[in-house]
């Protein structure tokens, strides 16, 4: 097995994340995080709106709906040009989308650009990787937003195919209602939508997908490229706190000929996934394009009144932009590991303990009743402050071997001398080390280890 199916077998295996409708054969790559998975994902969240909501005073928060207003996909271009290209093998009938199969295939990136894409499959007799026929259809697009309808809305209705045109259409919300003061940031953590050709790579590339992003209002006149530089830095020790190591991300600038005519920059974090170095994380400059254009769209004034120059104005943006899942995802492999204990191989989560879903799990030795009123009383001690988990069920072994696998950063066990002496002992997921703690000493003991 690769890394890669070790990975998502011990997702399912252990309640992270698995196939959703799986009693029905499985639904279209989609994935339902399970008990330890979902909790993880809630981790990740709350610690993103920690540090860039909550710990940040030129930042605020809000929460819009799924469901926009078509106006605005028209405005910003989606309804027209959300469009990815693909192609068709007419023997297996596997679809593709048909840049990435000519990048793969000849190593040049031709998004975009549908009649070059025809002329390189053609020129250089791209054979389809299913079948290793050559013989398709015309590429051509595609788009990418899922469409629905609406109770007394006339037309097509959208799913949203990203969270930012949420926050660009509360702007002037946001503004009335707040004393912000350029540079500020308005983010949202929320559901997206798109209909991608092929979805693929476990949870990776979904067509139902979680986008935490920020739009950060600067001034027209403000030198951007050090606040660029330290949005990048911020995106970069964000992924430290998740547990990514330095070696495993690199940053992947688009080059100016293949920018959007109105962004400046534009930098990928990508991360080393098991099927190679792939976006994780993008930051944009976008000008002043987004409310420009909702302003004109909309007809009302999108601006940013400046008190102390008495000037008004359309603020620019830069868009720190984080796929959750893929964030996830990243956190999951990072944390991966195995080694050989004794003759046996430990598969063992190295989670952060701030995100691990477990952080104390309180195991008695024995299912017997004599050990459950003093373990119980220990979980009751525990819990209220640490994500902990009580299990009496199978061998002590299994049970660290299980805790090893969901991440788990300390066991906590109750055996027949804690009766007498009043102790436990813990078990630290990494060094696999036990000491003796007093009861009356636990919660100190904790605080120091997750301080
Ligand atoms: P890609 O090139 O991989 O399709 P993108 O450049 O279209 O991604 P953006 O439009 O910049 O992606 O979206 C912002 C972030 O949302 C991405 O950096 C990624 O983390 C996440 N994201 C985008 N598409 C998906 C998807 N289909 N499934 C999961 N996450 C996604």
């Amino acid at each position: 097995m690769d890394k890669m199916e070790k990975i998502v077998s011990l997702c399912k295996r252990r309640g992270f994340v698995n196939p959703s409708c799986e009693i029905y054969g499985g639904f279209a790559n989609s994935y339902s995080y399970g008990p330890y998975g979902s909790q993880l994902k809630k981790n990740i969240k709350d610690l993103w709106w920690k540090m860039f909501v909550e710990s940040r005073e030129d930042i605020v928060g809000i929460d819009g709906p799924i469901l926009l207003h078509p106006k605005l996909w028209q405005a910003s271009g989606h309804t027209e040009g959300f469009n990815d290209a693909m192609v068709d093998c007419k023997k297996c009938k596997k679809r593709f989308r048909a840049d990435h199969l000519v990048e793969e295939a000849i190593g040049e990136d031709l998004e975009g650009k549908i009649d070059e894409m025809n002329q390189a499959i053609a020129k250089n007799k791209i054979k389809c990787p299913e079948c290793g026929k050559f013989d398709w259809t015309e590429v051509r697009t595609f788009n990418m937003m899922f469409k629905t309808e609406m109770n007394g809305v006339e037309g097509d209705v959208y799913l949203r195919p990203e969270t930012a045109g949420a926050i660009f259409v509360d702007f002037k919300n946001v503004m009335d209602s707040m004393h912000l003061k350029i540079p500020f940031g308005i983010a949202q953590i929320g559901k997206a939508f798109r209909n991608e050709i092929i979805a693929g790579n476990f949870i990776f590339r979904l067509r139902e997908f979680e986008q935490m992003e920020i739009e950060y209002f600067i001034s027209p006149e403000e030198k951007w490229e050090s606040l660029f530089d330290s949005w990048l830095e911020d995106q970069e020790k964000y992924l430290a706190e998740l547990g990514v190591k330095k070696d495993e991300i690199r940053r992947f600038e688009h080059p100016k000929e293949k920018l959007s005519h109105y962004s400046q920059k534009t930098v990928d974090i990508e991360y080393e996934y098991p099927f190679g170095f792939q976006e994780l994380y993008g930051l944009a400059h976008r000008s002043d394009f987004d409310l420009k254009t909702h302003s004109k769209a909309s007809n009302e004034k999108l601006e940013y009144y400046d008190q102390e120059n008495n000037k008004k104005y359309i603020p620019h943006v830069l868009e720190p932009t984080f796929g959750l899942d893929r964030s996830i995802l990243a956190a999951i492999c990072s944390a991966y590991d195995e080694e050989k204990v004794k003759d046996e191989t430990r598969i063992v989560m190295r989670f952060p303990k701030h995100i691990a879903p477990v952080q104390i799990a309180v195991l008695p030795l024995s299912k017997k009743d004599e050990l459950r009123p003093l373990a119980r009383e220990v979980f009751e001690k525990l819990k209220n402050q640490y994500a902990s988990e009580y299990d009496e069920t199978q061998s002590i072994g299994k049970r660290y071997r299980r805790q090893d696998e969901i991440g788990t950063p300390y066991c906590v066990t109750i055996d027949f001398d804690s009766l007498e002496d009043k102790a436990v002992t813990v078990r630290d997921r990494d060094s696999m080390k036990q000491e003796r703690v007093n009861i009356d000493k636990l919660e100190q003991y904790f605080e120091e280890k997750f301080k």
